[in-house]
């Protein structure tokens, strides 16, 4: 007679805890992994710092611009496509996959100093992007990163914070005592105003014998960056200057388990699958690391994922490869492909759990998620992958022995989101929604398990090198 527990292990799904899983060996992967991860979180902290991460491992790698079969493109400094061009040919369809690394912030208004000449500030003007939680930026450390672009088309890159000598910026709160009537009557969303995210910036005046010269503290700010980058006041009205979380990421939990860091939406898929297209072995078909910006506010933007760059990059590649690139080809490819949307999902949160539907929730530990729709309300604004696909992605996952789970963004009708899954749809590829979860996504600093930063990465790997 079959045994009750052997019924249930044949019969049942359970997604399944990587720390009870996996071996000594595999934990210490995992643990290896994520010191990689963490300093790369720290080195590159925008879209911008990103790109020159890996423009410098792509070329230490041997990655060229279209000279061999590992090719690479940089758009504009922000976005990137990277390939591994397989044995078969290129029209047979594309492995792609895609995450962003941009991420919420705060940046400067295009003319952001003034003196507020009755306090004796010198303040920055600040304009928040993508979606973030107001409240959780103000009085905390804050770094400055960017850059100045002069009109000769000088760039002066802009980092003040990071260093530990460095000074930070902060956007001061208001005390409990004063909020009463100006916060706590408040909605939590309208609490913050953002015109009164302004950045405290200086206080020291610009020492000078005549006590009549107006804007003295703003005039100061100007002679300090002056000396400091060599930038004049006309030279934010084309800067793009950003405020991030000061300071590093860090190990969390008295196991070390968690990694804690600001940007991991989605950096955290783009390391996971630049490490994955490094160290694949040779694959049949030809492999695709895109990473694009501008996925927080809405993927717009030319170096947003809507923009035709992709498309561009795969049409070069055929060519390159010596194969037919003309329209028709360039849409029957991209019609072939399989592409995974790698960004994060929300993990089930121990504060919240009510927001979520346990079942079908994204677990911190039990591996990377194969999400198959997004969106909000009755799914709307999603991808939803193909049965299909789905299934082929599980089962190479199960062969590879990659941990993963299943995983929906929160209850039905309790909110909802995207990605960038339905804009690759487009072209008309599969499509499936692929990475880790993640609790506080979106806050100053994001929580991550090794064990799903490790599984991400494999199951990235498994899907160049089976899918
Ligand atoms: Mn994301
Ligand atoms: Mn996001």
């Amino acid at each position: 007679m079959t045994k009750f527990s052997d019924l249930e292990k044949k019969l049942t799904y359970s997604r399944k805890n990587f720390w009870n899983e996996a071996s000594k060996k595999e934990q210490k992967k995992a643990f290896d992994f994520s010191k990689g991860y963490k300093s790369f979180l720290d080195e590159a902290k925008t879209e911008r710092e990103s790109i020159k991460f890996f423009e410098k491992k792509l070329e230490n790698l041997g990655f060229t611009n279209f000279k061999n079969n590992k090719v690479y493109r940089i758009s504009r400094n922000k976005n990137a496509a990277i390939a591994v061009i397989g044995k078969k040919p290129i029209a047979d369809g594309v492995n792609l996959i895609v995450s962003h690394i941009d991420a919420p912030r705060v940046d400067l208004k295009q003319n952001p100093l003034y003196e507020d000449s009755s306090i004796k500030f010198g303040m920055m003007k600040t304009h928040y992007y993508g979606g973030i939680k107001k409240y959780q930026w103000v009085s905390t450390p804050l770094a400055l990163h960017g850059v100045f672009v002069k009109q000769n088309g000088e760039v002066v890159n802009v980092s003040i914070g990071e260093d530990e000598n460095d000074p930070v910026f902060v956007m001061p709160d208001l005390l409990p005592h004063l909020a009463r009537k100006a916060q706590y009557t408040q909605k939590i969303g309208d609490a913050i105003n953002a015109g009164k995210m302004n950045l405290v910036f200086n206080s020291i005046p610009f020492k000078n014998d005549d006590d009549k010269v107006k804007n003295a503290i703003k005039l100061n700010a100007l002679h300090l960056l002056n000396e400091k980058y060599g930038v004049i006041e006309a030279n934010f009205l084309s800067a793009e200057l950003e405020l991030v979380p000061a300071g590093k990421a860090r190990d969390v939990g008295i196991d070390r388990s968690f990694v804690l860091g600001y940007g991991q939406d989605d950096r955290i898929c783009a390391y996971t699958s630049a490490e994955a297209i490094f160290n694949m072995k040779d694959s049949e078909k030809t492999a695709i690391v895109y990473l694009a910006d501008k996925e927080e506010i809405g993927s717009d933007g030319n170096t947003g994922a809507k923009s035709i760059f992709i498309v561009d990059f795969i049409a070069d590649l055929l060519h390159h490869n010596g194969e037919k690139s003309d329209s028709k080809t360039l849409r029957k490819t991209l019609i072939k492909s399989q592409i995974l949307s790698a960004d994060v999902n929300a993990g089930i949160n121990p504060n919240y759990p009510d927001v979520h539907e346990k079942e079908n929730a994204v677990h911190l530990g039990f591996g990377v998620s194969v999400t198959k729709f997004t969106g909000s309300g009755g799914k709307g604004g999603s991808n939803d992958a193909n049965a299909e696909f789905n299934a082929k992605i599980i089962s190479i996952f199960n062969a590879e022995k990659v941990n993963w789970q299943i995983g929906a963004l929160g209850k039905v009708d309790e909110g909802g989101g995207g990605t960038i899954a339905k804009f690759m749809a487009e072209y008309g590829a599969e499509v499936i929604d692929c990475g880790p979860g993640l609790l506080g996504m979106h806050s100053l600093y994001e929580l991550a398990s090794k064990a799903d930063i490790y599984s991400s990465y494999k199951a990235y790997k498994a899907f160049f090198e089976k899918g």
